[in-house]
């Protein structure tokens, strides 16, 4: 563990195994999430990995008719808009990640401060394997 380097091919990496990991300053406990090597707020370079567990709540979302290609892939479109939101985790960080399991033709339903649970969504991308965040209502 100690050999994964703090950034964002680490933390694809760790989302495949369905862990959500940020990097923690070991000078102020700044959590980072992605992990970052490098505070951003003492400018320390001590880092260590937590483990999120991965609950929190909806702080801000959006929902989107006409998405990047991959969306509409999956299906999505006008009618069906796929929802984009931040999630302030338990542990105090905020991340981007997909919302799903609310309709997002009401969206007037989805509520700020609703609480979330992580899942990781698995595709096959020319026999690479990557894992997307997503939450859902608990
Ligand atoms: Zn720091």
């Amino acid at each position: 563990m100690e050999e994964m380097r703090f950034n964002d091919i680490s933390y694809k990496q760790f989302l495949n195994e369905e862990k959500l990991m940020g990097s923690r300053c070991k000078q102020c406990d700044a959590l980072f999430l992605p992990p970052r090597p490098i505070c951003i707020k003492c400018h320390g370079t001590e880092m260590e990995w937590v483990e999120m567990e991965g609950s929190g709540e909806l702080t801000a979302f959006t929902c989107i008719a006409i998405g990047p290609p991959f969306m509409i892939e999956e299906g999505y479109n006008r009618k069906k808009p796929y929802c984009s939101g931040v999630v302030e985790l338990k542990e105090g960080v905020r991340v981007d990640a997909r919302i799903e399991g609310v309709d997002t033709n009401k969206p007037e339903d989805i509520k700020v401060g609703m609480p979330l649970s992580a899942k990781f969504l698995h595709r096959e991308e020319k026999e690479d394997l990557r894992t997307f965040l997503a939450f859902e209502p608990l």
